[in-house]
């Protein structure tokens, strides 16, 4: 991974550049922003650029041997911790470091939910357990292969219980010669104060939505009006929205399933509204987020419209159109109620709460809350 193909985070990247650049490169380093801001292959990119034998002004050359084999992630000096759901046959992050370089390379912008579904872990509990910290310390006492740095990446360092973080404070104050711990974490709140006051943090930014779109459209060729959508949608999340690409190949369109939707919940019709919820029941939990993320953005931008705050609103072309007849549904009274009915539908979604249930409940109440002045 190289620095130009993360998107954006210009400043970050800037620091880090300047920190190989002038050799004060800090010990341990908190990589810290919401998921799918792109700090993970950050690191690995910063990774790349250390070990790179022919580095240049923007970073790592890219071809190096060095560089050939950071970008499998098989450098022999680079270590990888995250979390794992323990099992019988898994104690620590070596035991699934195979199936971790797979889902990495294919989808860099992973989030820890994606990575649990990747290894069918779905409803078990992430954890980086102590057996983890034990292995750290063990690799770092080994001298490093190719004689450079040792680096150790820990994503997600929150899911550390305290005996693990407990165990690491040590190694993290006076780290070995030529070792540096990069952290790279989404909740960085979650962490305890004596990981962080060890720690130099280089916060990270969502994505605007211009960047995403602009990757969108260099990345993946496609049209600008469907880019700037999935923009929107994904909120900074760039991993969230190339997953929202992959499920936006089906023919029916956010906007005609949220117009059905609303029919059917406007002048509620228990025949039409079962066949809606046997539709989108059987959808898929991704396609059920979108909907309902998708809902949320038309609320609101509904509310913009009514403030007279045009220039707010972001939906455009023929969702604009659709967004001048529904915004009178909308008001102030029941735009509060609404974002919180969605917002917790999308919750239960998440954890495999019974769609059919939820989505029929979800036409009831918009029916009241629709009628509500
Ligand atoms: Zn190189």
């Amino acid at each position: 991974m190289l620095y130009s193909q993360i998107i954006g985070q210009q400043e970050p990247k800037q620091r880090l550049i300047k920190m190989v650049r002038e050799e004060r490169v800090p010990h341990a380093l908190l990589f810290s922003g919401k998921a799918g801001c792109g700090n993970l292959p950050t690191a690995f990119a910063f990774a790349q650029h250390l070990f790179c034998k022919a580095k240049t002004d923007n970073g790592a050359c890219g071809n190096c041997p060095s560089c050939v084999k950071v970008s499998k992630l098989i450098h022999p000096d680079l270590h990888i911790v995250f979390p794992i759901a323990k099992s019988k046959d898994v104690k620590s992050s070596n035991d699934l470091i195979k199936e971790f370089r797979e889902v990495y390379l294919n989808k860099p912008y992973l989030s820890l939910d994606d990575w649990f579904n990747e290894i069918n872990a779905e409803n078990k509990q992430p954890v980086i357990a102590v057996d983890e910290a034990i292995d750290i310390l063990k690799k770092l006492s080994y001298t490093s292969y190719e004689g450079s740095y040792k680096i150790m990446v820990i994503w997600q360092p929150e899911k550390m219980n305290l005996d693990t973080a407990n165990k690491l404070l040590k190694i993290l104050e006076e780290p070995p010669e030529k070792t540096i711990f990069i952290l790279v974490s989404n909740q960085t709140e979650k962490l305890i104060a004596t990981i962080i006051s060890r720690v130099q943090q280089i916060p990270f930014y969502s994505c605007s939505e211009q960047e995403i779109t602009e990757a969108l459209i260099y990345n993946y060729k496609i049209n600008a009006e469907l880019a700037k959508q999935t923009a929107i949608l994904a909120n900074g999340n760039y991993g969230e929205a190339l997953s929202l690409l992959v499920n936006n190949e089906e023919s029916v369109s956010f906007l005609e399933n949220f117009q059905t939707f609303m029919r059917v919940a406007l002048k509620f019709d228990p025949g039409k509204a079962l066949t809606w919820v046997d539709d989108n029941a059987a959808s898929g939990r991704e396609k059920q987020k979108q909907f309902l993320q998708y809902a949320l953005e038309v609320f609101r931008d509904c509310l913009m419209h009514n403030f007279g705050e045009k220039n707010l609103v972001r939906l455009s072309g023929a969702e604009k159109q659709f967004l001048e007849k529904f915004a009178p549904f909308i008001n102030q009274k029941n735009y509060e109620k609404l974002i919180t009915e969605f917002n917790d539908n999308y919750y239960y979604i998440e954890r495999n709460a019974n769609p059919k249930i939820l989505f029929l409940d979800l036409i009831l109440k918009t029916n009241e809350l629709l009628h509500f002045k």
